[in-house]
């Protein structure tokens, strides 16, 4: 069995960022990531541009340079990747860990390779930096599971004259249905909320409205999905049910931690926040010698949390 004083389940950021600080204090962490690293960064969109500054994304003290004032996608991927190599991270990249067990100072890590191998490994102490953006949150309803619907945009040139929905009323809506748009694809924005929601970029916003209010894009609010059928969607509005033609959905309906992987190490969230419990001061877990990092401990908004879950 192999063995690892410190064992840090996901590559992402803070992943990345965790083994950098063991590593300056001489601690040999061993990194475990289903995917590449930074595997949620790389299934973002791919032209996407973050909405926050370089400085705001840096880890161990390397500067990130970027050609535009927000950097994008393939600049972030490029500057992990480099910062990983740089303090030579040991990443057992492909790699997911299904279990964790055992006791403080003495756990036992389970894991699969992604040609299927099974792996086994002792540590004294785990790092869950495992993110939130693996399972989606589903709209539960009726030809959802039809693969014409996507909860991970990625980018619009394959819908180019298409009937396309996009479900969801954040960014992540707001940015595919434009990028859809100008792909010309024809669009339809159904969100539940009375507009498109305040969290929007302020340089996102005022763009999708405009395109609504010059009837470009079609939108329906405080409306819901009612059934996804092979060349239409049913949906429910204020002024009753109607029926669209429609060839793509996305539902942009937000993300959430894996919960069942959580729960089978004995962590459990606030049903009020959401958030993972543990202690502010440590980030340690409701399991002795097991700790939180990342946007896992930012927790979820409980409707979100406590949907059913698919693992992606
Ligand atoms: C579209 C979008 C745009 C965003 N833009 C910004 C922005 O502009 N600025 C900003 O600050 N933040 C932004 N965020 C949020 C930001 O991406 C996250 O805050 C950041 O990625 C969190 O880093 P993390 O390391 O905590 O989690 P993640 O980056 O999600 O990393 C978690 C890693 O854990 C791995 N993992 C999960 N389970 C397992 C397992 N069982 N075994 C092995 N590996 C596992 C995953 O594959 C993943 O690579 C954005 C998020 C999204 C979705």
């Amino acid at each position: 069995m192999k063995q690892s004083s410190v064992a840090i389940v996901g590559a992402g950021p803070t992943g990345l960022s965790c083994g950098i600080a063991l590593k300056q204090r001489g601690v040999d962490a061993l990194i475990f990531e289903k995917g590449c690293v930074v595997n949620s960064i790389y299934n973002y969109p791919t032209n996407m541009s973050f909405f926050t500054t370089p400085e705001l994304l840096e880890i161990g003290g390397i500067p990130m340079t970027s050609l535009n004032e927000k950097p994008n996608r393939t600049e972030a991927l490029k500057y992990y990747r480099r910062v990983a190599s740089y303090y030579g991270l040991h990443v057992n990249q492909y790699e997911r860990i299904d279990s964790v067990t055992g006791v403080d100072g003495s756990f036992h890590i389970r894991s699969t390779t992604r040609d299927g191998q099974q792996h086994e490994y002792a540590c004294e102490k785990v790092i869950l930096a495992t993110g939130y953006y693996d399972i989606p949150v589903l709209l539960n309803v009726p030809g959802e599971d039809l693969p014409k619907v996507i909860h991970y945009y990625k980018e619009s040139h394959p819908y180019f004259d298409h009937d396309v929905l996009v479900v969801g009323g954040k960014n992540s809506a707001a940015i595919a249905a434009l990028e859809l748009h100008w792909s010309g694809a024809r669009v339809t924005v159904l969100h539940r909320g009375l507009q498109i929601s305040d969290s929007v970029k302020y340089w996102i916003k005022p763009n999708l409205e405009n395109r609504i209010k010059a009837g470009e894009i079609q939108a329906y609010f405080q409306s819901s999905v009612k059934e996804i059928r092979e060349r239409e969607v049913v949906i429910e509005t204020p002024a009753g049910t109607v029926t669209i033609a429609n060839d793509f959905v996305f539902a942009m309906t937000g993300y959430q931690p894996d919960l069942r992987f959580l729960a089978s190490v004995g962590i459990t969230l606030d049903p009020a926040t959401g958030k993972p419990r543990l202690n502010p001061d440590t980030y340690e877990s409701e399991t002795p010698g097991i700790y939180l990092a990342g946007v896992l401990v930012a927790g979820c908004t409980p409707t979100k949390c406590l949907s059913k879950q698919v693992t992606r």
